[in-house]
């Protein structure tokens, strides 16, 4: 991406025009053919970022609607917040939520085991290689690994576990309630494999994820994974966007022991209810907002209200 003049934003060949140019009301958006776009540069990004997760989060935890945070999603929308999904889902399942909700910001999958940016987002290159349209950074390890060890643990210790790697699509779907096309999506795994013990958790299973020196989490499912979690990708997306916008204000959402990383990291963090009406027992933060309402309820109060604060 070269900016020529000022208010005009040239896009080379094979370059995707930025989401946060799309997003303003342009006085000019030109395509000649498929080679160059040609856009005026807009208003300029407001100091705030939001972080959400989504299962449970902004998608209902049975449901996974987000109607109820729409009010909210339209003025985030609208004052051009960007809102980065950071998400134990995997890649292609959260590209149908950005599509469902005209969502073209960055985003992370697998619980921060990747961080994709949509090309030409940031004027430098932020992160790793090109790949299908974003450039991608990998701070997890590959899911082969991942299986590979999942299995000699279970081996060696004998605990009743089961993964993705082990279900079908129907006993995915079964177990999620994702539909079995969304389950589809949800095994295409590239950085951690959920599992879920037959009865009550083992712990020496866990401590043996510990001691091999990679990591558990949960959320509504166990995962295990490499070194990466959800802390470390919000951090690394607040460094690009404060390169290039300065001091951001972040604010986090979520709603399991996941998404405490996350929240860690962010100025705002909150912490929304689960389908019983509790709030996830183990996350305790200093500013920790408790958001009235289960999952996108809780989002869209929570949300109106930070940015009511910051007109
Ligand atoms: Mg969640």
């Amino acid at each position: 991406m070269r900016t020529d003049a000022p208010g005009i934003v040239l896009y080379g060949p094979g370059e995707k025009a930025s989401r946060r140019h799309d997003n303003v009301s342009l006085p000019a958006f030109v395509v000649f053919g498929k080679e160059l776009r040609v856009l005026m540069r807009g208003k300029k990004m407001p100091g705030i970022i939001i972080f959400t997760d989504l299962d449970g989060t902004l998608l209902h935890p049975r449901t996974y609607s987000f109607e109820e945070a729409m009010p909210a999603l339209e003025q985030v929308r609208q004052r051009n917040i960007p809102l980065i999904f950071v998400s134990s889902k995997t890649r292609a399942e959260i590209e149908g939520y950005r599509k469902r909700l005209k969502n073209g910001h960055p985003f992370t999958s697998e619980n921060g085991g990747g961080i994709y940016v949509p090309a030409g987002y940031f004027p430098f290159s932020a992160g790793g290689v090109m790949r299908g349209g974003y450039r991608v950074s990998v701070l997890g390890k590959p899911y082969g690994d991942i299986r590979a060890e999942f299995i000699r643990l279970r081996e060696r210790t004998k605990a009743p576990v089961k993964g993705f790697g082990d279900m079908t699509v129907n006993e995915i779907a079964a177990l999620t309630g994702l539909s079995r096309e969304e389950a589809a999506l949800a095994r295409e795994r590239e950085f951690d494999e959920p599992f879920v013990f037959a009865q009550k958790p083992d712990e020496r299973f866990l401590r043996a994820i510990e001691e091999r020196g990679l990591r558990w989490t949960r959320g509504r499912l166990y995962h295990i994974m490499g070194e990466s979690d959800k802390g470390k990708a919000v951090r690394t997306l607040k460094t690009w966007y404060e390169r290039e916008y300065g001091r951001m204000v972040t604010i986090g959402l979520g709603d399991g022991l996941n998404d405490l990383p996350m929240l860690r990291e962010t100025d705002h963090p909150v912490l929304v209810r689960k389908e019983d009406g509790s709030y996830e027992e183990e996350i305790s933060l200093p500013n920790l907002i408790k958001a009235e309402g289960v999952g996108p309820q809780g989002w869209g109060r929570a949300v109106m209200e930070l940015l009511a604060a910051r007109k």
